[in-house]
């Protein structure tokens, strides 16, 4: 990624990250709550990269993030290997698992897919600073948070993307730099 300093001056990661305003909510996990087939639907509904894992809907506190390729390969590893899951199982990312009644199916437990410390900005962090931390880090994406609420997420394309845009709506300042 390209410092570019026109760029850098005026973006907030508010500008760049996703979901915009007309755009479906960002795609999250609840930390507990959602069952194998609430989990594969979401999943399977979108093509996201990965997603956010909460601590539950109406929080937003961020838990950590889960890839979309480790998901499907855990839920598929667990319904053919692990005894008695079924779509009704619950998926856990909790470090203890909470009470069950006995009938229930046992859980899926996935803590151990979990990225419990995927970096976040917050929502008015400068993008100079965040493409510096994007590209020291080698990251793919990182989370936005306000209040430590999570607002949203921006991927290396969506920053790719943005300059493309800035660079198109404003030749001058280029020339400047
Ligand atoms: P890339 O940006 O490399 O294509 P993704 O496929 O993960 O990576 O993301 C595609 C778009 O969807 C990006 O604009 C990104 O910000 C957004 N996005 C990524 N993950 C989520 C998610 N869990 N919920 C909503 N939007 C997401």
């Amino acid at each position: 990624l390209e410092a570019k300093e026109e760029f850098e001056h005026k973006s907030l990661a508010v500008d760049v990250m996703r979901p915009r305003r007309a755009d479906p909510a960002l795609a999250v996990l609840t930390q507990e709550g959602m069952t194998v087939a609430e989990a594969e639907s979401l999943v399977e509904s979108t093509r996201y990269s990965g997603f956010p894992v909460v601590v539950s809907q109406e929080s937003q506190r961020l838990v950590g993030f889960v890839l979309r390729r480790d998901l499907l390969i855990s839920l598929d590893n667990a319904r053919q290997r692990q005894e008695g899951v079924v779509s009704s199982s619950q998926v856990l990312f909790t470090e203890h698992a909470p009470a069950q009644a006995a009938e229930a199916p046992p859980p899926v437990r996935l803590r151990s897919i979990l990225d419990l410390s995927p970096f976040t900005v917050t929502d008015h962090t400068a993008m100079n600073i965040t493409v510096d931390i994007f590209r020291k880090l080698g990251l793919r994406q990182c989370l936005v948070t306000h209040n430590g609420r999570l607002l949203g997420i921006i991927t290396k394309k969506d920053i790719l993307k943005h300059m493309a845009q800035m660079a198109n709506r404003d030749p001058d300042s280029i020339l400047f730099n």
